[in-house]
Formats: structure tokens, sequence, C-alpha cells
């Protein structure tokens, strides 16, 4: 089938370009800008035709996917804001809900061929508001209230991590009011997947750790830094997946029928970064272990979050953390960053 996949340079899409690519599919990448271009034309110069790129430089504007998804079969909504410098909470939500919104238009109205597009949305947009303490088992049928009446009441004030939040949550909202509106006319179906922080090697063009996204970034900190506070380090909250997984998972979601109209939560685990660091000192002792005093193995998590949709409809396995540790590392260390 031919693919197109937005934001095609960031973290999580070019591990799924590569999957995708080994599996034989056709894709077609968006970025936004002609600089994104040399890396990933020669990380994936072996696929010839079978990989080909368009520019859209502004995915709020409508209509500027009208000529990206032409000819496609399905599509893979990946290009969205993740940072936590927003100062009106606009800034990030206008590009997350209005690029959603577009892609979709464009695909009702120029690609009546595509059977399915899956939208990268987040446990954003299903953990209850930034500073939430639980306790709280969620699961796909909660939703994200709390970030978006924060973002509503408290405008530029509002917690950064909320601002990000509300965005991943109206812009899942959002597809989902655009399937309501069109039912009964579309002629494709939309699948959320909603992962948590992902972690692992990278694939995309970074060449230091603080150009990390904002996953990485926040795990290169805990682990290389002495930057978090023991409070940080301690504080429950934190979710994660191995990116090679969430790849995997989102290939699943592609191919299932039945995941057609669904959420699905793709999470192999709750951590605090003392866990990571942790991990990252039993592999390389030269990394030094923040608090030895803390008994990483009998954390309790007072939020978790439901995986078991994405194991029975996806079939979805995960990686653990220390697999998922020791591979960053190998590569940290191949990269010279430590
Ligand atoms: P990256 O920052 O590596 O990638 C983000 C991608 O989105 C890039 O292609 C980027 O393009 C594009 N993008 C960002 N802002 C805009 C904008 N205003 N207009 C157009 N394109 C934009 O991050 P990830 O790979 O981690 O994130 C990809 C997706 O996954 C996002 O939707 C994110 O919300 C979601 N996600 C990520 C998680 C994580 O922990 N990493 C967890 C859950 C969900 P450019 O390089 O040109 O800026």
């Amino acid at each position: 089938g031919k693919l197109l996949v937005s934001g095609a340079n960031g973290y999580i899409a070019v591990w799924l370009l590569q999957r995708l690519l080994e599996q034989g599919f056709f894709v077609r990448g968006t970025v936004r800008s002609e600089k994104s271009l040399p890396y990933l034309k020669k990380l994936f110069s072996k696929y010839g035709d079978k990989l080909e790129f368009v520019i859209v430089a502004d995915i709020t504007k409508d209509g500027a996917f009208d000529e990206a998804v032409k000819g496609m079969d399905a599509v893979l909504h990946t290009a969205s804001p993740f940072h936590y410098q927003a100062s009106d909470p606009k800034e990030i939500i206008d590009p997350a809900v209005l690029g959603t919104v577009s892609i979709l238009e464009s695909v009702r109205q120029h690609a009546p061929q595509v059977k399915r597009v899956i939208i990268l949305s987040s446990i954003a947009a299903i953990m209850d508001g930034a500073t939430s303490t639980g306790p709280a088992h969620l699961s796909e049928k909660d939703w994200n209230v709390a970030s978006v009446t924060a973002c509503e009441t408290l405008g530029k004030e509002a917690h950064q991590g909320d601002k990000y939040l509300a965005s991943k949550t109206l812009a899942e909202r959002a597809a989902w009011e655009f399937v309501d509106k069109h039912k009964g006319e579309l002629k494709f179906d939309v699948v959320a997947i909603n992962p948590p922080f992902v972690h692992g090697p990278t694939l995309h063009e970074v060449n230091s750790p603080e150009n990390l996204n904002a996953s990485l970034f926040s795990l290169w900190t805990a682990v290389f830094t002495d930057k978090k506070s023991k409070e940080d380090l301690t504080a429950p909250g934190g979710v994660w997946v191995d990116v090679r997984d969430l790849a995997d998972g989102i290939i699943a979601s592609l191919k299932k029928e039945e995941a057609g109209g669904q959420r699905i939560i793709v999470s192999a685990d709750e951590y605090t970064w003392e866990q990571w660091v942790r991990a990252a000192h039993n592999i390389d002792n030269s990394i030094p272990d923040r608090m030895p005093e803390y008994d990483v193995d009998n954390v309790v998590h007072p939020i978790t979050f439901d995986n078991t949709k994405s194991k029975e409809l996806l079939g979805q396995t995960y990686i653990d953390r220390e697999t998922c540790t020791r591979d960053m590392l190998a590569q940290f260390k191949e990269k010279g960053w430590y």
C-alpha cells in the first residue's frame, strides 16, 4: 500500500518510515522545510523510489495537504508541536488542532481511496491534567478535561504541561468530531494511537543531546545531568514506551480492520526517573547512580494506564526498560555523547 506520513523527520516518524520501508510499503513523507531532506534521503537511499517527500510548509492552512494525500491508501498524521515553551496556549494548540483537521479534510476531498487515517495522539488526551496525583487506573474511556479547562481559565499562566496536554486532547477530539460530522459520508475510518513518553534509540537527525526531542531530552537530563532534584527523580507519574514498539503498534493498527474507530493506548510501563538512572548505572557503572538508597523495585505508581487493548487487538509486545536503556546507551556512546 501507499502511505502518507506527516512530520516525516520527527523522532517517532523516522522509525515509522524505517519499519514501513522494510515491510515494502511505498511512503510519501511531508516535512516543513527542505532542510530536513538531505539526511532522510541519505538514510533511506537504498529504498529508491519507494520513498518520496512533499514540503508542507504550514500544516494549519486549509488545503495544506491537498496535493500530499493524492493517490494514497492510508495516512499517518504525526506532525504536531511537542515542547514546553508556548506562551499563549494557542501557539501549540492551533497547529495541533488545525493540522489534524486540515489533513482529514484533504483526505475527505482529494483521496477517495484512503481507507484509514491514523492520528498519533497521546496519553496526554487521556490523563487527568499535568498535576494530577491520582490514584487512577486510566483506559481509552478516559479523556483529559483538566488540561483544557486549565488553558481556558488560566491562558498564558497555565502549567506548561497542560498547554501541551491540551493541544493533544483538543487535536484528538477534533478528529473524532470530524468523523462524527461526516458520518455516513467518509470512505475512511480513523484510529487514534495514544502513547506515553517515548524512549529508545534515535534514527532521526540529531547532533547533540540538547537537540533531542522532548521525551528523550528529559531522559537524558535525568541520566546524564544533575538537573533533576531528588523529588523529581522519585516523583511517580512517568509512563513510557519504546519507540520501536510504538512504530510496530502504529503499523499493526493500520492492518487491523477492527482497529477502525478506536483509540488505543500503546504503553509499556510506569516509571520514576531514578528507575532509568539505576538501569543506566547497572549497565554502565561510569554513569553515577544519583540515589543509591532508593528502592527501585518497590515503587508505587498511583496513576497507571491500561494497555490491554493494545495486546488483545494489535498483539502488541513491549520491550523492557533494561533493553531500552542498553540500546540507548550504546547509541549515545557511539555518538560520543558520554
Ligand atoms: P519530534 O519533535 O521529533 O517531531 C515532531 C514533528 O512534528 C516534526 O516533524 C516537526 O517538524 C513537526 N512539527 C512540530 N511542530 C509543527 C508545526 N507547528 N507545524 C508543522 N509540523 C510541526 O517529536 P516526536 O517524534 O516525539 O513527536 C511526534 C508526534 O508524537 C507528536 O504528535 C507528538 O505529540 C506525539 N507524541 C510524542 C510522544 C513522545 O514522548 N515523544 C508521546 C506521545 C505522543 P519540524 O522538525 O520541522 O519542527
